[in-house]
């Protein structure tokens, strides 16, 4: 089955990695994959025509860092500081969350994804089994993990961590690779030397990602520098080995400039969570040096706690502006970077270099944005446009892998008015 969409603007990727815009062109597809970009006059036959006029076709967003299930804590703990709101706030819900709920949670995380234009996240929460099915099921991307935790260096707290983290690698397989499975490491202040050596050591054979929370709050990375002589989060994670995996980073809010050469040096992608690191007053991550050095810098929203929304547009928006003020300079940052790190960056980082371009041989991972509305118009310039005004509820169209998962308000893969009541008996159950 192939299909042509036709008549929409495209932002595409050229040859040199750069986007280009493309107007008069359409898109062919064949099962999964992108068969032809271009003008509309040498495009091949087509089993189905679809008409993309008034929209833009760009590559799917990748929510690069996200907790799921914590749609069933949006709002919990508003107006909290970190520590509080995680200890009084968040985890006695998160302690009563069973299985169940954990799939009822990821599926409304879905639907709230896929009509604002991810079509793949990084998932890290309990019970990753209950989210990789949601994720089977639903036809969207993502990566997924067993959160690995530590407390003791002398017996194992909590109990059988490790293997449980080895296996959801091992076990959770997807021949077509639409879901993987990686491992994670809560962060520094959650796991201890001996933890950390046994997944590096894992990852050795397994060669999955390595997903990590690092220096989101000036505490975390102090108090690291003081338990490990003066080594920050970044410094102790490479002593460790485990920058030398495929390693992505969340938040890296307090990062030194001496990490920020590991990271280069090491391959790691950071990824950026503005309105997180906002809500939660954790602070401004040095995100033009990142770039400034090469870095593969990605977005993500993080958990539905901290945001509220998992809205990649509100990211892009948001964390442009916060990167342009707190620089100091207009010119630091253009549209097209922003782009890149909520897309093709954000791939990489997940370890997918099939996807996050609109180009010839990638994955069909389409989102169309509907240029209708007055903040649409005039459209002078497309990737501004995209950065500055477009808005999650712009978009019109999901297409994962060829498939279209979401389209006018209508999922294709979810019975929306099923979830819907499964999240209300949910949230009268936990509260
Ligand atoms: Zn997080």
């Amino acid at each position: 089955m192939s299909l042509k969409l036709t008549g929409g603007i495209i932002l595409a990727t050229g040859e040199n990695g750069e986007f280009q815009v493309l107007e008069g062109s359409c898109i062919c597809i064949e099962d999964k994959y992108i068969k032809y970009i271009g003008p509309d006059r040498d495009a091949p036959e087509c089993d189905a025509e679809k008409d993309m006029r008034g929209m833009i076709l760009m590559p799917g967003l990748v929510n690069a860092h996200g907790h799921g299930p914590m749609t069933l804590l949006r709002g919990v703990g508003g107006g909290l500081a970190l520590q509080e709101w995680l200890e009084t706030a968040i985890f006695p819900i998160e302690a009563k969350l069973t299985p169940k709920d954990i799939e009822i949670g990821e599926r409304w995380a879905v639907m709230e994804m896929l009509a604002g234009g991810t079509t793949c996240v990084s998932e890290m929460y309990d019970f990753p089994e209950a989210t990789w099915e949601v994720l089977k099921g639903s036809g969207i991307k993502g990566n997924v993990c067993r959160v690995g935790l530590s407390f003791s260096e002398t017996e194992e707290i909590p109990k059988n961590r490790f293997n449980e983290c080895v296996n959801i690698v091992k076990n959770l397989k997807d021949d077509d690779d639409r879901v993987i499975s990686e491992f994670c490491l809560h962060s520094e202040y959650l796991t201890n030397e001996g933890f950390v050596r046994k997944i590096v050591e894992a990852n050795k054979s397994l060669h999955t990602n390595i997903n990590v929370h690092v220096s989101e709050t000036r505490r975390e990375h102090e108090e690291c520098k003081q338990r490990h002589g003066g080594l920050t989060p970044i410094g102790y994670l490479d002593k460790m080995g485990i920058l030398d995996e495929n390693t992505y980073a969340a938040h890296c809010v307090w990062v030194e400039d001496s990490d920020i050469e590991i990271m280069k040096e090491k391959k790691v992608s950071p990824v950026f969570n503005p309105s997180s690191n906002c809500k939660l007053a954790s602070g401004f991550a040095p995100i033009d040096k990142m770039l400034e050095k090469g870095l593969n810098v990605a977005i993500g929203t993080d958990g539905c706690a901290s945001n509220d929304n998992l809205n990649m547009f509100e990211e892009l928006h948001l964390g442009s502006l916060l990167i342009k003020n707190k620089a100091s300079d207009a010119t630091v940052l253009n549209a097209g970077q922003v782009l890149k790190m909520a897309t093709v960056n954000g791939a990489r980082a997940l370890g997918r270099t099939d996807t996050g371009e609109l180009k010839v041989g990638k994955r069909a991972d389409i989102i169309a944005v509907s240029m209708d509305k007055p903040h649409m118009y005039p459209a002078f310039d497309i990737m501004n446009l995209l950065v500055y005004s477009a808005q999650a509820s712009d978009v019109v169209m999901t297409m994962v892998d060829g498939k279209i998962l979401y389209e006018n308000g209508i999922y294709k893969t979810i019975d929306a008015e099923k979830a819907r009541f499964e999240m209300k008996d949910a949230i009268a159950r936990i509260y």
